[in-house]
C-alpha cells in the first residue's frame, strides 16, 4: 500500500522527533560534560541509543524514522551557534531580553530557555526553588568555567549572517548515520528535524536582537535568514535528505492573546505582534520558494516543551488560524491538539486542500494513556470541521490528516516526565488509530 500522500513525506502515523534518552546515554553525555568520557565513549553510546530507538519505531510500524535527537541536548542542536554572524554570549544583560515573551516570562522571569540548558540537575532544582536569576547566573556562569560543563546557549547576531558548513556538520552526520544502519530502500523516509528560521529574534528586544550598524531592519536581517536557511536545505537534500521538520514553538505564542497586548504595549516595539507574525510566515514563504522540489518542508508548532513536560504558552490557533493555514506556503504542518490549552479542532475550517495536517492528539507530555474509542472520535472531529467549513467531503478531509503525539518526548535531554513503558504506549496508540482510521496505510 502506498505509504506516500501526494509528494508530501507523510505518514498516517507519525511522531515530532525527540524520544526519552536511555539512562546510559544520558549518563555518558552528563560524563562527557565533566570530561570524565571521552567522545569516542559519547559517539558509542549515542550510536547504541540511536539503533535501539530507530529499531523501536521500526518495531512499531512508523516510517518517517528520525534518531530521536539523542546527539543534541536541546532540539534546536548547534546549527544556528555555527552561522557566520551568530554567536553565543555568556552573561547577557538580562534586560536585552523582551521580558513578556512566554518562555522568558515562565522560565527564569526574565531569562529565556537557552540560557537554562547548562546544568540539568540544577534546572529541576530551579523549577522547585523560588527563582533568584542572580544566584542562578552566577551559579551557571561558574559552572561553565570550573566544571567544563557543556555550555548554555544565547545565541545573537552580531555581524553579518552567513552560511558556514560548519552548522550543517552536525545535520549531515545526524543523517548519514541512518542512512548507514537503514536499507537503501528507507533512505528517502529518514526524517531530519531542524530549527525554525524566526528562532532567536522573538525573545530579543527590539534594537536588540543584531547591531543596528549590520541590518538596519529586521527585513534586511531576515534576508540573510532566508538565505542561509535556503542553503541549508539545499545541502541536506544534497546528501540525500527527503523528509525535514522544522521545529517552530515561537509561533504559537501569537495565539496567546496576553503576549500579544504585552507586545503591543511595549513602547520599544516598532511592529505590532500580528505583523511580525506575519513577517515569519513571509520568511517560511521564500525560504519554501528555492526549497529543493523533492524535499518534503514540514513545521512542528507547539506551546514549550520543556523539562518535566513543562510548557509555556497557551491559547486556541483562533487568532492566528486563516494566516497560519492559507497564508504559509509550507505543505505539512504538526499541530498540538492533546489538550484544551490548543483550543477546539474549529479553527481547523479554514484549512485548504494543498495543506496536510498532523494531528497531536496523543500526549507526549501526561503518561495517562489516551482512550482509543475518543482518540479515533477526536480525528474524526476534526475532520468533520475541515468538510464542514470547506465543503469537501468527510473522506477528502480524512486524507489531509494525520496523528501523533503532540510534541517530542525530550526536546531537552532529561526529558518529559514520562517513562520510556508510556513513550513505547503512546506510540503503540498513534498506531493503532491510524490502522483503525486508515486500514492498510503507513
Ligand atoms: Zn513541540
Amino acid at each position: 500500500m502506498s505509504s506516500h500522500i501526494s509528494c508530501n513525506k507523510t505518514f498516517r502515523a507519525e511522531h515530532v522527533g525527540s524520544f526519552l534518552r536511555p539512562d546510559d546515554l544520558l549518563h555518558v553525555r552528563h560524563a562527557w560534560n565533566d570530561k570524565k568520557a571521552t567522545g569516542i565513549e559519547l559517539k558509542t553510546a549515542e550510536d547504541n541509543a540511536v539503533n535501539q530507538i530507530v529499531k523501536l519505531q521500526q518495531d512499531l510500524g512508523f516510517h518517517g524514522i528520525n534518531d530521536g535527537e539523542y546527539r543534541r541536548h536541546m532540539f534546536w542542536g548547534t546549527f544556528w551557534s555555527n552561522l557566520d554572524g551568530m554567536k553565543e554570549i555568556v552573561g547577557p544583560d538580562p534586560g536585552i531580553f523582551r521580558p513578556y515573551i512566554p518562555d522568558v516570562a515562565r522560565v527564569f522571569g526574565g531569562m529565556p530557555i537557552c540560557l537554562s540548558v547548562a546544568v540539568d540537575k540544577r534546572l529541576e532544582a530551579i523549577f522547585i526553588q523560588p527563582l533568584d536569576l542572580s544566584r542562578i547566573l552566577e551559579e551557571i556562569t561558574a559552572d561553565r568555567f570550573q566544571k567544563n560543563h557543556k555550555p548554555g546557549e544565547a545565541v545573537i547576531c552580531t555581524s553579518k549572517i552567513g552560511y558556514n558548513p560548519a552548522a550543517s556538520k552536525a545535520h549531515i552526520e545526524q543523517l548519514q548515520y541512518l542512512q548507514k544502519i537503514l536499507p537503501k530502500e528507507n533512505h528517502d523516509d529518514i526524517k531530519l528535524t531542524i530549527p525554525a528560521p524566526n528562532w532567536y529574534h522573538l525573545r530579543y528586544k527590539d534594537g536588540q536582537a543584531y547591531p543596528k550598524d549590520v541590518y538596519k531592519t529586521d527585513d534586511e536581517y531576515f534576508a540573510d535568514v532566508i538565505t542561509v536557511f535556503q542553503k541549508e536545505l539545499q545541502v541536506l537534500y544534497d546528501h540525500g535528505l527527503r523528509n525535514v521538520q522544522i521545529d517552530d514553538p515561537n509561533i504559537c505564542y501569537f495565539c496567546n492573546s496576553k503576549m500579544v497586548v504585552d507586545f503591543d504595549n511595549d513602547p520599544l516595539n516598532t511592529i505590532k505582534a500580528d505583523a511580525l507574525f506575519d513577517k515569519y510566515i513571509d520568511v517560511y514563504n521564500k525560504i519554501m520558494e528555492k526549497a529543493p522540489k523533492g524535499l518534503s518542508v514540514g513545521v512542528h508548532l507547539c506551546r514549550g516543551n520543556f523539562v518535566k513536560s513543562r510548557h509555556f504558552t497557551e491559547g486556541s490557533y483562533d487568532r492566528i488560524a486563516v494566516r497560519l493555514l492559507q497564508n504559509l506556503k509550507v505543505p505539512i504542518l504538526y499541530l498540538e491538539f492533546d489538550t484544551e490549552r490548543a483550543g477546539t479542532f474549529e479553527p481547523l475550517q479554514h484549512v485548504p486542500a494543498d495543506k496536510h495536517l498532523i494531528l497531536g492528539v496523543v500526549s507526549s507530555k501526561y503518561p495517562k494513556l489516551e482512550d482509543f474509542d475518543d482518540t479515533v472520535a477526536r480525528v474524526y472531529e476534526a475532520a468533520r470541521y475541515i468538510a464542514n467549513g470547506t465543503g469537501r467531503t468527510k473522506k477528502e478531509a480524512l486524507d489531509q490528516l494525520s496523528v501523533s503525539p503532540q510534541c517530542g518526548f525530550a526536546s531537552h535531554s532529561s526529558g518529559n516526565a514520562v517513562t520510556w513503558d508510556d513513550m513505547v504506549a503512546k506510540l503503540k496508540l498513534v498506531k493503532q488509530v491510524t490502522e483503525k482510521i486508515w486500514p492498510g496505510e503507513a
